[in-house]
């Protein structure tokens, strides 16, 4: 019984990006990481997302919360790269950036924009724990 089916998108075998061969997980001393079962030929190794390796990950966008590199998810949105240690952080995809997201100043969570009664303004993503809000100045919250 040593045939293998090729990988697919529902498969838990991950491939190397490089020379195909099944990555292993594996725990190292900045957390959970995945490296090529290959090495030491092939010594690629990929970030862990949620139990997952990742390419996708992009150097330019971060979170806004935890400063951890942001990945983009299949589905028009980025999701933080801290995800399985606790930062539930996702932002909207506009046209392959990050939405630019804004932080409440007296808690640290994200804001989210509202239509109110008085047109927009911005209230705090704790709600109702937090009710901070902020008007509205040209598509940012006016702090
Ligand atoms: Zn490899
Ligand atoms: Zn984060
Ligand atoms: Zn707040």
């Amino acid at each position: 019984m040593s045939k293998s089916a090729p990988p697919t998108e529902n498969s838990p075998i991950h491939a190397c990006p490089s020379c195909k061969s099944p990555l292993r997980p594996l725990v190292g001393k900045m957390g959970p990481f995945w490296g090529c079962s290959g090495f030491p030929n092939c010594k690629t190794t990929l970030n862990d997302v949620d139990g997952k390796p990742t390419t996708e990950i992009n150097e330019e966008y971060r979170c806004p919360i935890c400063t951890r590199r942001l990945v983009k998810a299949d589905g028009n949105y980025w999701f933080c790269s801290g995800y399985s240690k606790g930062c539930k952080i996702t932002l909207e995809d506009e046209e392959g950036v990050p939405k630019t997201a804004f932080r409440c100043q007296e808690c640290g969570s994200l804001l989210v924009k509202r239509n109110g009664k008085n047109g927009y303004f911005w209230g705090c993503s704790e709600y109702p724990q937090c009710s901070t809000t902020y008007s509205d100045l040209e598509d940012r919250p006016n702090y």
